[in-house]
């Protein structure tokens, strides 16, 4: 693990008032360096040839890097390259599903923006279900083995695959059919059963909270809010009910984009303590807690209730829906901010007050 002290020793050797803001070219990253760039900063980004386009039509980078594939960032010569540039990383979704946690902890010798140590507490299913738990969260039921399941669950994949491979089942025999039929189609790997999460399926409609929490403010702002647009299972309603009988459709959840949206005002209280109460747990289990960006994926019941399935403990790409405003951000800052121009924001009023050690790791 990259420990405070030399990520000291990179960031006393940056020339801050030069700092620049760097990131994977994919996910969220003209979200963040559209507003690195309206805070005044420079911009470099890791892209491949394919998705250059990005960047020639929304001209937001000073610096594009190609690179055959993402795994370069681990590169010394690379580090070294950003480091001259006295890059800040932000990290992303791609960072998460690109490269290993273990090589985010310990390979990667650019500061990040973040707490560094809350990778490993998001990367597995057990440590985040028990920090979302004792922040006083409510989570959907978990299963041990396929053979304990007597509800309907839904079979998840390690790591943020963006739903893919995912699939219902409501009895130990549905599950290894479903399984079977998965595999068959090369969707699934024999030896992805014994990765396999099974979580009871909350019924009700998908909500994503983004918050931002601020170390100099000592705050938590809940700053975005979106709903996803996943294929398949946002397109099976299309089919009429006897059709999906006849081809025994199985919901899969690729995300495709987000749609923005607001809550019925009257949750928003618990939404808000629920942030609060995630970053006051990440305090105790990593201090200083979050910092930046989370996302709490939440399934809202019929009664009200909600249930959180997955802390991202970073920028969401939900967040995309924000920028230029969303309704959130409006509320406390008015016009024109998002989710990354608040972590522009955060970087440059940490640099002008000499704070930036405690919001990089
Ligand atoms: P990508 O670079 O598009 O492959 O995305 C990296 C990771 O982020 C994948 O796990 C995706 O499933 C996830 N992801 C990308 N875009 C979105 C989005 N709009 N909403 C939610 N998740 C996303
Ligand atoms: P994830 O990759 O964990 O973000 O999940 C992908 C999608 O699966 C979500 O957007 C939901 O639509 C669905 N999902 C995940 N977990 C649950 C759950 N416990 N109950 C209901 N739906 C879920």
């Amino acid at each position: 693990m990259i420990g405070n002290a030399e990520v000291k020793k990179i960031v006393e050797g940056y020339d801050q008032k030069k700092l620049a803001i760097g990131t994977l070219g994919s996910h969220s990253s003209l979200n963040i360096f559209k507003g690195a760039k309206e805070e005044g900063f420079r911009t470099v980004c890791l892209c491949k040839e394919k998705d250059a386009i990005m960047y020639h039509k929304y001209p937001l980078v000073d610096d594009l890097i190609i690179v055959k594939d993402f795994t370069e960032l681990l590169s010394e010569k690379m580090q070294e390259r950003l480091r001259k540039l006295n890059v800040i990383l932000i990290p992303h979704g791609s960072f998460t599903a690109y490269l290993r946690t273990e090589e985010l902890t310990d390979s990667l010798m650019v500061p990040m923006f973040g707490n560094r140590q809350l990778l490993h507490w998001e990367a597995n299913r057990k440590s985040q279900e028990e920090w979302l738990r004792q922040a006083g969260l409510r989570l959907p039921a978990t299963f041990k083995t396929p053979e304990d399941i007597d509800r309907l669950v839904i079979a998840k994949l390690p790591g943020a695959k963006g739903g893919r491979g995912y699939f219902l089942a409501h009895s130990p025999k549905t599950f290894h059919k479903k399984f079977g039929e998965l595999v068959k189609r090369g969707m699934l790997k024999e030896d992805d059963l014994s990765g396999i999460h099974l979580q009871e399926y909350a019924l009700g409609v998908n909500v994503y909270p983004s918050y931002f929490s601020s170390i100099l403010q000592d705050d938590v702002e809940l700053l975005a809010m979106d709903r996803r647009y996943e294929s398949a299972v946002d397109s099976i309603g299309k089919i009429p009910a006897a059709e999906q009988l006849e081809i025994d459709v199985n919901p899969t959840y690729t995300v495709v984009g987000n749609f923005p949206m607001v809550a019925r005002e009257s949750l928003l209280p618990e939404l808000m303590s629920m942030g609060d109460n995630v970053h006051k747990k990440a305090r105790e289990l990593a201090p200083p807690g979050i910092i930046g960006p989370f996302c709490l994926e939440t399934v809202i019941t019929d009664e009200l209730k909600i249930f959180t399935f997955e802390i991202s403990a970073r920028i969401v790409a939900g967040t995309n829906v924000g920028i230029g405003t969303s309704p959130y951000a409006y509320l406390k800052y008015g016009e024109n901010m998002y989710m990354g121009r608040r972590i522009a924001l955060e970087i440059k009023q940490a640099t002008s007050q000499n704070r930036l050690l405690e919001v990089v790791a």
